[in-house]
């Protein structure tokens, strides 16, 4: 049992550079967080160790009294932060987590509605080459193309004529919140089941800056690792007793085998420190730090290169960027923010003109940067960095300047030199 530098130095290098990659970059992919300390102790522990097929009480394995305290916790911590009546917390992804959830609500060749891939939605609503495209009959809304919003009479006329099993509301990149209430009369009129996946903002939605979908749809699945900033997985939410019984059927044995049971002890911290005052205030800077993102990117110097920000603004974690008539497309901005060391990810807008390697478009998030204690000031910063960088003629260096100050003043894991692990 000797210590992974002494057992794997290249796997240990691995995580020496990551971490000081994670501490030097400013991390702004909208889908990703910092784990506190006390989940990546769980993370790491020996409940890694353990089977534990079945639920708590019902296991199909001995030795599992440990383990069932831990997922016990997680499931009434989730149910009593999203006010919901049942919980899974076994999913190990958001992926199987709504593969879990079409499972439990829809048959193969079933009709579902869903945004589409390119206007927003996630891979797992119905991409073509995703299991949800293969197995079901997929039906695309999209934004509309003035607005960049979801178009509710779009949604129902679709509705009436294609009469889907299920109707999805959620999305991986969209920058305003969806209209659950409507999805719900819609769903009712055709006799569908409403399913939201709240994967992006389920942080905000915990800390109450976002309206639940919870007392509104059927079924709720979300991830863990993003605006929660808990540990990768994911977790399902329901109010109804008959879909509870089936989702966790289609969880186990239905999708998964074993659950992690590692990863679902730190499901139960990160859903503890959810609840609390210092994550509400997290998510509202998270909030503001994307409000005051979008209004620098909306500024005469940015507007004048041609770059805009869709829907004109945010109510969210994230900001889309619209580089469709800039002279700089997808690909190019991803790579000149690294070099000033920010991370973002590159984005399709809507029919876009460009391959989806290069794409015309940005996603930018504000959940690891609030995470990492950035507040109004920092986030002007950052925007003002972000503005000049998508500029032509940035300066690189000087920009590549201002974000290791900003990267210094917020020293990320401090604590890990402590542990042995910085
Ligand atoms: N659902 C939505 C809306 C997402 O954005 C994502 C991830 O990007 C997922 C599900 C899938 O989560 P995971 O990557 O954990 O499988």
């Amino acid at each position: 049992n000797a210590p992974l530098t002494e057992v794997d130095p290249e796997i240990a290098e691995v995580l020496q550079r990551e971490l000081n990659r994670q501490r030097g970059f400013l991390e702004m992919i909208a889908s990703e967080n910092f784990v506190p300390v006390s989940v990546l102790q769980s993370q790491g522990s020996v409940l890694t160790n353990k089977y534990a097929e079945g639920y708590p009480g019902r296991r199909y394995y001995g030795g599992c009294e440990e383990v069932d305290v831990a997922e016990e916790l997680a499931i009434a911590r989730a149910k009593e932060l999203f006010g919901a009546e049942f919980a899974n917390v076994q999913p190990h992804s958001g992926a199987t987590a709504n593969a879990a959830v079409l499972h439990a609500i829809a048959r193969p060749g079933d009709t579902i509605l869903g945004l589409s891939l390119d206007h927003g939605g996630h891979l797992t609503h119905g991409m073509k080459i995703n299991f949800s495209g293969r197995l079901y009959d997929i039906v695309a809304y999209g934004v509309d193309p003035e607005t960049s919003l979801v178009d509710m009479d779009e949604v129902r006329r679709l509705a009436l004529e294609h009469k889907p099993k299920v109707i999805i509301a959620g999305w991986s990149a969209y920058p305003r919140q969806l209209d659950f209430a409507a999805f719900r009369a819609i769903a009712d009129e055709v006799g569908a089941y409403l399913w939201v996946d709240m994967a992006h903002f389920a942080g905000l939605v915990a800390a109450g800056v976002h309206p639940s979908p919870v007392p509104h749809a059927h079924v709720v699945s979300s991830t863990v690792h993003k605006t929660i900033g808990g540990p990768r997985s994911g977790f399902i939410l329901t109010n109804d007793a008959d879909l509870a019984k089936k989702i966790n059927t289609a969880v186990f044995p239905g999708q998964q085998g074993g659950p992690l049971m590692h990863v679902i002890a730190a499901k139960a911290t990160a859903f503890k420190l959810a609840a609390t005052d210092a994550f509400k205030d997290r998510q509202e800077r998270t909030v503001r730090g994307a409000a005051i993102l979008a209004d620098r990117l909306m500024q005469q110097d940015v507007t004048d290169a041609g770059i805009s920000v869709r829907s004109g603004g945010t109510d969210v974690h994230l900001v889309l960027v619209d580089l469709r008539d800039a002279a700089i497309n997808g690909k190019e901005a991803e790579d000149l923010l690294h070099e000033i060391q920010i991370t973002v990810n590159r984005n399709a807008v809507p029919n876009d003109p460009r391959p989806p390697m290069v794409t015309s478009g940005l996603r930018i998030g504000t959940p690891a940067l609030a995470t990492r204690g950035f507040g109004d000031a920092e986030f002007t910063e950052v925007a003002d960095i972000i503005a000049l960088a998508l500029l032509p003629g940035a300066d690189v260096t000087a920009l590549r300047a201002r974000v290791a100050k900003l990267a210094d003043a917020f020293p990320l894991y401090p604590e890990l030199e402590q542990v042995g692990q910085g």
